[in-house]
């Protein structure tokens, strides 16, 4: 897989980190990313996968010096820039560290798209009073 180093990505990664109160620890922590384009569309279990974060190990370790890197794929480029930004918050989203040790957060959620459409994505934490 080719991956193009992307200034663009890492400008809107700025711009995130800084207006994401969830994410501003980022700032001030020694955690390098790097940001990477990739001209793949890339397909995970039959659905797209526009981006991806993931720590480098075996081969890529020796070639990216990151602690962590983020890729948009292929179908990506045709988002918005507000697409792209909450792509983006989605993958920074996954960074982890506990103990000096970093690790990939999973997902917290998931469900079906037509529940969501209807009724929010927090439905569940909702309680009438
Ligand atoms: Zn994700």
């Amino acid at each position: 897989m080719k991956l193009i180093p992307s200034e663009e990505m890492a400008l809107i990664a700025e711009k995130v980190i800084r207006d994401v109160p969830e994410l501003n620890w980022l700032q001030e922590s020694e955690l390098s990313i790097g940001f990477y384009y990739s001209e793949k569309t890339k397909k995970s279990k039959g659905l797209i996968t526009n981006g991806e974060c993931r720590i480098p190990t075996g081969v890529y370790e020796s070639f990216v010096p990151y602690d962590f890197i983020i890729i948009f794929y292929a179908s990506a480029t045709y988002f918005t820039q507000k697409q792209k930004e909450i792509l983006m918050e989605h993958e920074l989203s996954h960074i982890g560290i506990k103990n000096g040790k970093r690790y990939i957060v999973p997902h917290d959620f998931t469900d079906f798209k037509s529940i969501v459409d209807k009724y929010g994505s927090r439905w569940a934490e909702e309680v009438e009073e």
